[in-house]
């Protein structure tokens, strides 16, 4: 029989799963656990069964292949890439994917704990899954759904492209990344010797998401500096920073520009660690916008807030020192408007209503957009994603699937 569409996607979401892949935050290695090869190897070898070109694992823990045009003109090179590590939040060791066929609403409660329970009224998004089979893991571990979801569709995608030749397609090339869970998923990533001129990643949550912006975002450290004395002695000369940095911290928004009270497209200044004694005090911020000029509005109030604070106090100083992190993907994907659009135009070919969506993040695409790949993220279908309620339907995965492989389609039909 011939293969449908997804045929194959369900069964190999399964079995990756089941490969522990959780990255390490901590760890000097690349790839910050060397189990994630293991799944890495097996994906390299069935690219291979499949009859993709090059298919490898490099020492980093890239699995990359080639799936060569079957066009007799050259149409632009499209990367596919999902990652395959898991959050190291939650144990991703013996994963049990479990299949609850023909969801009707019900609780689903997980056989592994039983107080982990998958409920309607708790997940608004299962209402759009009535009908469906959902895939949950026993409630011992996280599902891996991030992002093996978007592995097995892309494997899904091109197992179904080996076996119809007669559908057209330009040149495809896939990756599969580590360590994107913390944070490193690019690092030693080779975008010029990958050699696609667009990208995707599987690695969003609804399927008619399209997500074309993240934050722009630099982390700071505001250095106060004070004078130390023997307490005994110190009338009239000592200076604490640790009193001075409260007292900075205290003139902060209270209910506005905090990670607790934003939510959507609006931004914030966090503080997340301090570190200090009566000569310096160190209080580090992450600082979070969509726009680059709301951001060094933030960095400039907030220089402003250090420094109005230190000049109240004689004997004290601060230094504010600011590093770039990353930046919102969409400065570079407008001026490549076709690749959302595309992206936009392949969802709704899956009879999906497309949403633009944007992540209160970074993700492994905003970086490689601005490693001269513009790189968008499609939604994979995974819900719950880094909790033991971890979820994904079978049938988001198959339509997932679609999704690429009109993506496919409709750039077999660009000029080039
Ligand atoms: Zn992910």
């Amino acid at each position: 029989m011939e293969a449908e569409i997804g045929q194959s996607v369900s069964e190999r979401f399964q079995r990756y799963v089941r490969y522990d892949t959780q990255s390490a935050e901590e760890s000097k290695t690349y790839p910050s656990t060397e189990k994630q090869k293991d799944l890495g190897r097996r994906l390299a070898e069935e690219l291979g069964e499949l009859g993709l070109r090059d298919a490898t694992i490099d020492q980093h823990g890239y699995v990359t292949a080639t799936l060569t045009s079957n066009m007799d003109r050259v149409v632009p090179t499209i990367g596919l890439i999902a990652h395959m590590d898991t959050s190291p939040d939650v144990s991703g060791k013996n994963v049990n994917p479990i299949v609850h066929k023909n969801y009707s609403g019900q609780d689903i409660v997980l056989p592994g704990d039983s107080t982990q329970i998958l409920r309607l009224s708790e997940t608004p998004e299962l209402k759009e899954q009535l009908g469906n089979d959902i895939i949950t893991a026993d409630g011992t571990t996280l599902l891996g759904a991030d992002d093996k979801s978007g592995v097995a569709e892309i494997m899904d995608a091109l197992c179904y492209l080996t076996k119809h030749p007669n559908v057209k397609h330009g040149t495809i090339k896939v990756a599969f990344t580590p360590d994107e869970e913390v944070g490193r998923g690019v690092e030693h990533f080779d975008v010029r010797g990958f050699g696609a001129q667009f990208a995707y990643t599987m690695d969003g949550e609804a399927i008619s998401e399209v997500e074309n912006e993240t934050f722009c975002a630099d982390s700071a450290r505001v250095t106060f500096r004070g004078v130390s004395f023997h307490p005994g002695y110190a009338k009239g000369k000592l200076a604490n920073s640790i009193k001075l940095a409260s007292e900075f911290l205290e003139e902060l928004p209270k209910n506005t520009d905090s990670p607790e009270t934003t939510e959507k497209t609006e931004g914030y200044v966090h503080p997340h660690t301090i570190q200090g004694s009566v000569e310096e005090t160190v209080v580090k911020f992450i600082i979070r916008d969509f726009e680059l000029e709301g951001l060094k509005k933030r960095e400039e109030s907030l220089r402003a807030l250090a420094e109005e604070t230190a000049s109240n106090h004689p004997r004290s100083t601060v230094r504010f020192e600011v590093e770039e992190s990353y930046r919102n993907m969409k400065y570079v994907l407008e001026k490549y408007p076709e690749v959302v659009e595309k992206a936009i135009m392949a969802v709704r070919m899956a009879g999906l209503q497309p949403k633009l969506h944007s992540i209160r993040g970074g993700t492994d695409g905003a970086k490689l957009c601005y490693m001269d790949l513009p790189t968008p993220n499609l939604g994979s279908g995974m819900h719950n994603i880094h909790s033991k309620l971890e979820w994904i339907s079978i049938q988001d995965m198959k339509k997932a699937v679609e999704v690429i492989l009109n993506l496919v389609k409709v750039w077999s039909e660009a000029p080039d």
